[in-house]
């Protein structure tokens, strides 16, 4: 149970105030008191110190992956790691073919006893089926974001043992959201049948490098599809998000869409404000969508700077090393992310004058917690919200090694970077789940979080309209 609190001499950070010195009054996992520094509270009430620390609402990562790592344990280790990283919810998606019904029994038994932050599910939309049931998800468990993968068309999904779906599919599935109450579709935006044309000449020409996996996948297919997911959603009315974007042609699309259609929203991943094209990490470093140019790294952010850009999240994947040491064509899509998402955006963001602390803080909070149905109970410091806290020493230098963090993989992207700027302590509804990068809070004290439509007041579509 979280014990009552004032935490002590921190400066706070929020999305839409100075940073400011305040004290906290934490009571039943809750924010009871935003207090001037040394303002008196009821007597008994312990004191904990913040000093030297910025203090954050608590980080979301509205993407990460279950099934991809150790499965049933990947609750606990992947947990450990967001709560390392500072993150105090995580949000992940299932892809499964089956009803949903029995994929939420199966994992919240897993996941109930291990996770030590609060967590969601994403359901990844698929079949007839998941169309038929998408207002009993929202209902039943609480879902109200689906996902659905433009790429995963006729044969392509059929390969993933799934149906095979097509733009029809995505017209129903929109048209079903937008009737029974707007839950977020997150659309995976990738035209895999001109893909499928430029993989095969690039293979043909003993293509194997990571420019070679971008050039099979060229910014073209992420941005047509990307207008095509938004001109399918003004037309029916529904709300989606583009997870991954990264290209600025995509970008530059989403800007101009929502002059007519605000119901648009996209995140970005730490990699593509890190990574080019011309790494050198070969099949370590494949994802889908792939590293691109410095010019696409560039617009990236570019867009966190001037807002375009809602939410910053990890795409997580907790595959081990082995799996992406085969070649490129071979190697495992995507790698680890929560723990370092952080350090990246303070060290080569905030650090480097690119961003404000207030920028990073709505990004992986306010963002997300809007987005997502989160708001008001996470993403943001005030009272009557729950008490997720992250506590960030922005001068801490420390050189990633993925050996100290607590994820199932065996490796990071940042491996052998210096950082400036890591959480030191994560507080979940007012316990401290991770101090100093310790693990001290307990299994089982992450709660899942059953979502509701209509909870939308810190909508960023709303605030993006007033910037
Ligand atoms: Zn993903």
């Amino acid at each position: 149970m979280a014990e009552d609190l004032v935490l002590r001499g921190g400066i706070v950070v929020r999305p839409d105030h100075p940073e400011q010195p305040m004290d906290l009054l934490i009571r039943d996992g809750r924010i009871a008191g935003l207090l001037r520094p040394g303002e008196p509270v009821a007597a008994g009430v312990p004191e904990q110190s913040a000093a030297g620390r910025h203090v954050f609402p608590g980080l979301i990562d509205a993407h990460v992956h279950f099934g991809f790592g150790e499965k049933i344990t990947e609750y606990d280790t992947e947990t450990i790691y967001a709560a390392q990283g500072g993150f105090t919810t995580i949000l992940g998606y299932f892809l499964n073919n089956e009803a949903y019904a029995d994929v939420y029994r199966r994992e919240q038994e897993h996941a109930r006893t291990r996770c030590r932050v609060d967590y969601g599910f994403h359901f990844s939309t698929a079949n007839e089926l998941h169309i038929r049931e998408l207002g009993s998800y929202v209902a039943d468990y609480g879902v109200t974001s689906f996902k659905y993968f433009m790429n995963f068309k006729g044969e392509e999904g059929r390969y993933l043992g799934l149906d095979g779906t097509d733009d029809g599919y995505l017209y129903d599935l929109l048209k079903e959201s937008a009737r029974i109450g707007r839950p977020t579709v997150v659309c995976h935006t990738e035209n895999i049948e001109v893909v499928n044309r430029l993989r095969r000449r690039v293979q043909a020409e003993g293509g194997d490098t990571l420019r070679d996996w971008a050039r099979s996948k060229p910014p073209f297919t992420e941005s047509e599809s990307c207008v095509r997911a938004m001109y399918f959603a003004e037309h029916l009315g529904a709300r989606v998000y583009v997870p991954h974007l990264s290209t600025r042609l995509a970008l530059d699309e989403v800007r101009r869409w929502r002059a007519r259609y605000g119901e648009v929203f996209i995140e970005t991943c730490p990699h593509y404000l890190t990574h080019t094209e011309d790494s050198d990490l070969g099949g370590m470093g494949k994802a889908n969508p792939p590293f691109r140019s410095a010019d696409d790294r560039a617009a990236m952010w570019e867009g966190l700077a001037d807002g375009s850009i809602d939410v910053v999240a990890s795409d997580h994947v907790p595959r081990k090393r082995a799996t992406k040491e085969k070649g490129l064509w071979l190697a495992s899509q995507g790698f680890p992310g929560t723990a370092t998402i952080l350090p990246v955006l303070l060290s080569e963001g905030y650090h480097k004058g690119r961003l404000s602390l207030q920028q990073i803080a709505r990004v992986l909070t306010a963002g997300p917690a809007g987005v997502f149905d989160l708001a008001p109970a996470k993403g943001r410091i005030a009272v009557g919200s729950d008490a997720d806290l992250t506590l960030v020493d922005l001068g801490r230098e420390r050189v990633v090694s993925a050996a100290e963090l607590g994820s199932w993989s065996d490796y990071s992207l940042y491996d052998g970077w210096k950082l400036k700027g890591w959480p030191v302590r994560t507080i979940v509804r007012g316990v401290t789940v991770m101090d100093d990068g310790k693990i001290v809070g307990p299994a089982g004290h992450g709660r899942y979080l059953h979502r509701a439509l209509g909870t939308r007041s810190g909508d960023p579509a709303g605030a993006r309209g007033k910037g």
